[in-house]
């Protein structure tokens, strides 16, 4: 994630800020030209202020009003919603607090995951725009209802609401033996699968996902029964980058597509941040490494990115147990999972297939790179 500052008194602000601590001007996130702005009300409308400013107008995203987004429309603009807000169907009954505060938790992972779609000029269109649309349902569980379940059907993402419970997260954290469970993983992981309908099956890259990820014609029904009654398969960090990816092709691609937006994430932080690792220690150079690159760059390779986190989350690991946390990135990345990444890094660039080719009109002008 980038790091901005505010337009008006150059405080360093954050993605998720609506207000700069230091100068007390509205803050809103501007996803066109990637930047924060600092606002000042105006009839109805916001002013982008600041030394810099082009007095420009804007409105805040629809769901400004409940506290969960801080995206910016354009004030000309006839959305109500922001390019991340467009693709809720259900949301949550805002007159229960409790509710709210879950969808606040919610939305923060969502806006995170849907900003690196579009650094990364991925395609995404909403189900107005074409019935494959990526959509969200946030639902509530009900007591007494039908457990809400977590998942991907043909572009529609289900998010049970309860998952943004911590209390109730680590509960299913710790029952399904995972290392690592939140929110943005959740996201990252389900949008996953609409990736591989729009860039592999309908992109033209599906025999060259197969050659890597295996076949996925398996049954997926009885995969996953399999995988949940006999537990992991045994020697899976050999070729996979955690257990239940080993249970079927469409898991554990979806399980690498999460983990490459964990890592480009992770290295856009570092770059903004300035970060360099460099061992005071005898050591074999492995872990060491100088975030001085735009991870979003045409020219960055698979092999760029996973030297820079291997040291980089070397060091965050050792970060987190000085204060007694566990590893912020409890994974290896064996030889098989770097390929799989790399099988990724070349679908976001575009290098395999013809992916342009099946995708609405409007998308197809995102992904060019407007
Ligand atoms: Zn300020
Ligand atoms: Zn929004
Ligand atoms: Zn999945």
């Amino acid at each position: 994630m980038k790091l901005f500052s505010c337009p008006s008194c150059s405080q360093v602000v954050f993605f998720e800020n609506v207000l700069c601590e230091r100068c007390s001007h509205a803050l809103g996130y501007e996803p066109e030209s990637n930047r924060m702005l600092a606002l000042e009300p105006e009839e109805g409308i916001w002013v982008s202020a600041g030394r810099h400013s082009d007095g420009s107008r804007w409105k805040y995203c629809g769901n400004y009003e409940f506290g969960v987004c801080n995206w910016l429309i354009p004030g000309d603009s006839a959305d109500t919603f922001c390019k991340a807000c467009r693709h809720n169907l259900t949301v949550p009954d805002a007159s229960n607090p409790a509710n709210v505060a879950n969808w606040q938790r919610m939305e923060i992972a969502k806006r995170r995951m849907v900003y690196t779609l579009l650094r990364l000029r991925l395609p995404l269109f909403t189900r107005d725009e074409a019935p494959e649309g990526l959509g969200f349902d946030f639902l509530a569980e009900t007591p007494g209802e039908q457990h809400v379940m977590t998942g991907h059907d043909d572009g529609l993402i289900t998010i049970a609401l309860v998952e943004a419970d911590d209390a109730e997260r680590e509960k299913r954290r710790t029952s399904m033996g995972e290392p690592y469970r939140t929110l943005l993983g959740h996201f990252r992981h389900e949008v996953g699968h609409w990736y591989w309908d729009r860039l592999v099956r309908d992109g033209g890259a599906l025999a060259e996902c197969r050659a890597i990820f295996g076949n996925d014609e398996v049954d997926y029904g009885e995969a996953l029964q399999t995988h949940y009654r006999n537990g992991p398969k045994p020697n899976w960090q050999d070729e996979y980058v955690s257990s239940y990816a080993a249970s079927h092709a469409w898991e554990d691609f979806a399980e690498t597509w999460s983990h490459y937006l964990h890592i480009v994430d992770s290295l856009e932080t570092g770059h903004w941040w300035g970060v360099s690792v460099d061992p005071r220690v005898k050591d074999s150079g492995l872990l060491t490494t100088t975030i001085d690159f735009d991870v979003f760059a045409e020219a960055i390779t698979i092999e760029d990115i996973t030297d820079a986190w291997l040291a980089l989350s070397a060091a965050l690991n050792s970060f987190n147990r000085s204060m007694g946390h566990n590893d912020l990135y409890p994974f290896v990345l064996s030889e098989t999972v770097r390929g799989k990444l790399g099988f990724i890094h070349d679908l976001v660039h575009f290098r395999l297939g013809n992916q342009r080719a099946n995708l609405p009109q409007a998308a197809q002008g995102a992904a060019a790179g407007g």
